[in-house]
Order: structure tokens, then C-alpha cells, then sequence
């Protein structure tokens, strides 16, 4: 006979055991975690993914205390999960970092604006300091200038190779040596699959670094999202019911890119440990050295480098871009080389940045910086 109102009694409200969080055995599982289809409770999944960050962080040494470090920004859920998680972890674990947002304005209506709308919220509710700093004020063109002039096709290659060069001024003008991106496990086993796919060699030998930084620049870059799924940080932020910026850019993102992230995607299903197993791959691959030989005959060069496509750069760390400072290998630094194009309106450089060898896929890898 039952005693109880069958909707207040809490026996009947008790979960069943399969519904029980595989790790505290006494919540109710409400998340099947895409990495290993583990089913968890709410409280046992943010502990997990923020303690896997916390640990990426420190097996690397990321970062040393009284560093001054600036996410890069855009406002959409992986920077904002980012600031969001860096904040929570260098109190919680005593970093001892300094956390600034810089945000790059492409100057896209309808895209960055509205995003960037997001990330000043983000300032606000994180209680962190913004900087932004626009392609207008730095090459004097917006990207919905750069798109009518060149076109929407290499719309991507000019905004990665801006972007980059922005994000280096950007943290140079706030003193700041260290730039954090939202990049997650994802990105990199789609970038792996890229470099893989299309044989280059040189940048699959970086694709898995969680730091880079350019030849000669005090700045690096670091991604403590590398072993982090893109499907955890969504289900993060819409658990943590954080603000973020869901639109994608109005503009094609890369054609190549795209497939190759169907491709890992289709796999995924198959086997969702795909992504991690492609980025220990990444790791774990071992490169031929590549040919250095020393110059004697310049005094002002130190070394040759022979390119994996069989290029040859001179170069020097700390070289100069003649027109705009910034640190570049050759004379003239991407971003002028792109800007001078433009300039003259014969923006329709031939680049094929997918699957061509030839000369125009040589200049399209030497212009773009897309690796961050
Ligand atoms: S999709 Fe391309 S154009 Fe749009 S913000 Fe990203 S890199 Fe720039
Ligand atoms: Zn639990
Ligand atoms: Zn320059």
C-alpha cells in the first residue's frame, strides 16, 4: 500500500541507477560527454572540463606568475568560454595572471559589430580589461572594403594574415607578450587533416604546438583549449548560461577547411576519440631535419632556410618590414604585400589555397599566417 503522494515522495523522484553520473554515482547524468560518451551530472561535468584546461595548462607551463596575458576576443563561445574559464582558474588555482580581452574589429557590418557587442558585455560581466583594435586604424581598409576591391574568394587569406599582424600590435600596444585563442581540439585535428591532406609538410610540423610564435617576436601565442571539444565548450557555456555570439562571419569561411571538417566530423560519429587520436598523431609525427646551412657571403644574413616546397628565405631573427616595422623575414612583410595589391587595385592575385602546387599555391602559403 502506498503511503505517500506518488508526486512528493522522493522515492519515486530517486534516479535510476543507469541514470546515476558515472563519476559521484549520486547525481542524476544529464550529459553524455562527447570525448568518451561518458554519461555525467552537471556539477561532475564542469568539474572535469575545467580541471582537463587547468591540467593542459600546467603540464605545459603556460604561463608564470605576474604574466600579463590578452584572449583574443571575437565574442562567439570559444573566446568567451576562454576569458570565462581563465578567469575561474586563476583564482581558483592562484596563477597569478593578469587577464586582458583584445579583440580585432575587421570592420564586417552585421558580423563584428554585433560581436563585438558581445565581447564588451564580456568586459563588463567578467570585470576584465578591452582593448580593440581595428584593420581601419591599422591598414586604413575594412574586410567589406578588401571583399567589394578583391573579391569574396580570398577574403579569409587576407583577414587571417591582417589578423595576425593585429593581434601582435594589439598586444605590443598593451605591453603584453602572451596571447591566448579560443582554438580547440576541433580546430587543430582539422588543421592536422588540412596540412596533412595537402602535403604540407612545413606547417604540420606546427599544427599541434600549443605555443608558437614568429621568427624574431617577443609575442607568443597559446591554446589551452588544444585537447578541449568544440561539442563540451557549447555544452559548457549553454550550461553556464554565458553570453556569447553565435553568427558565423557573412563571408565564405575556407573551402578546404570546410570539407576537411565534414570529413572529421563523419569520423567522429564513427569514433569520437578521432579528434584527440589526430592530434597525438600530430604530436607523436617526426619530421626529417630541414637542410640550414650557414651564409657566409652577407654579413647582415645568418641563415638559409630551404622551405619544404623547396623555397629559399633569407633571413635574420628581428628583420624589419621596410614600410611598417613589423618583424618579417623577407623586405617587405605580408600584410604590406597584400595592402600594396590592393592599393593598386589588382587585388585579383591568382591564389588557390587548396589543393594547386604551383607557383600561385606557393605565394598563397608564403601570405598566409593562418597557423594561430
Ligand atoms: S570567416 Fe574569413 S573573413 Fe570572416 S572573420 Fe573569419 S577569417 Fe575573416
Ligand atoms: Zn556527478
Ligand atoms: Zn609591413
Amino acid at each position: 500500500m502506498r503511503l505517500c503522494c506518488p508526486s512528493t515522495c522522493p522515492m519515486e523522484k530517486k534516479p535510476k541507477v543507469s541514470q546515476l553520473c558515472e563519476l559521484c554515482h549520486c547525481r542524476k547524468a544529464i550529459v553524455k560527454r562527447p570525448k568518451n560518451l561518458q554519461k555525467i551530472c552537471k556539477l561532475c561535468f564542469y568539474e572535469v572540463f575545467e580541471t582537463e584546461i587547468h591540467n593542459t595548462i600546467v603540464s605545459n607551463n603556460l604561463f608564470f606568475e605576474g604574466e600579463r596575458v590578452a584572449v583574443g576576443a571575437s565574442g562567439g563561445k570559444d573566446s568567451t568560454v576562454l576569458a570565462y574559464v581563465l578567469k575561474l582558474l586563476n583564482e581558483r588555482y592562484h596563477y597569478g595572471i593578469d587577464i586582458v580581452l583584445l579583440s580585432i574589429d575587421e570592420g564586417i557590418i552585421g558580423y563584428r559589430d554585433d560581436s563585438l557587442a558581445t565581447v564588451k558585455r564580456n568586459k563588463e560581466q567578467y570585470q576584465l580589461p578591452l582593448e580593440i583594435v581595428s584593420y581601419r586604424e591599422l591598414y586604413n581598409w575594412t574586410m567589406d572594403e578588401i571583399v567589394s576591391c578583391a573579391g569574396l574568394k580570398n577574403s579569409c587569406t587576407y583577414c587571417g594574415v591582417f589578423r595576425r599582424q593585429a593581434l601582435d600590435r594589439g598586444a605590443a600596444k598593451l605591453g603584453i607578450n602572451h596571447v591566448v585563442t579560443g582554438h580547440n581540439a576541433d580546430d587543430m585535428a582539422e588543421t592536422v587533416l588540412m596540412n596533412l591532406l595537402r602535403g604540407d609538410v612545413a606547417r604540420l610540423e606546427k599544427s599541434t604546438s600549443i605555443m608558437t610564435s614568429s621568427v624574431g617576436s617577443p609575442i607568443k601565442r597559446s591554446k589551452p583549449f588544444k585537447y578541449s571539444y568544440q561539442k563540451e565548450i557549447v555544452l559548457y557555456a549553454h550550461y553556464k548560461k554565458l553570453d556569447y555570439f553565435s553568427t558565423e562571419c557573412s563571408y565564405a569561411p575556407e573551402a578546404f577547411r570546410g570539407t576537411a571538417r565534414e570529413l572529421m566530423k563523419n569520423l567522429e560519429s564513427i569514433r569520437p576519440s578521432c579528434i584527440i587520436d589526430i592530434i597525438h598523431s600530430g604530436e607523436n609525427l617526426v619530421l626529417k631535419p630541414k637542410k640550414v646551412r650557414k651564409q657566409f657571403r652577407k654579413k647582415d644574413v645568418t641563415e638559409v632556410e630551404v622551405r619544404s616546397d623547396g623555397s629559399v628565405s633569407l633571413f635574420k631573427d628581428g628583420n624589419r618590414c621596410e614600410r611598417c616595422g613589423y618583424l618579417s623575414s623577407n623586405r617587405i612583410c605580408k600584410a604590406c604585400t597584400l595592402l600594396e595589391g590592393l592599393e593598386k587595385n589588382r587585388a585579383k592575385l591568382k591564389i588557390d589555397t587548396d589543393t594547386s602546387t604551383d607557383g600561385a599555391a606557393k605565394t598563397t602559403r608564403e601570405l598566409e599566417q593562418l597557423s594561430f
